[in-house]
């Protein structure tokens, strides 16, 4: 992950992607969510694990039959270019 993207932000992403799930689940204030919805409209980092994450969600929600769809394996991998798992 990029860290000067978290202090660059004095801490503001920290706290969104703390409550990214809580926001999926909408169990968040109408003010907190205004705050959420605010801070992933100008932060791209934020806006894509958030994008992400509700991908992910319904994904399987909708699939929730198949063991693990090979796209988001694809996608999961793309995401964690750690290569600490460099298969093919
Ligand atoms: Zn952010």
């Amino acid at each position: 992950m990029d860290r000067s993207h978290a202090i660059r932000s004095g801490g503001e992403c920290e706290e969104t992607l703390a409550r990214l799930y809580t926001f999926l689940d909408g169990e968040l204030t109408a003010e907190r969510k205004e705050k959420i919805r605010k801070h992933l409209d100008d932060c791209s980092p934020c806006l894509e694990a958030f994008e992400f994450e509700s991908e992910l969600r319904s994904m399987i929600a909708s699939k929730s039959k198949d063991e693990c769809p090979e796209i988001l394996k694809a996608k999961i991998a793309n995401i964690l270019k750690f290569g600490e798992k460099a298969e093919g």
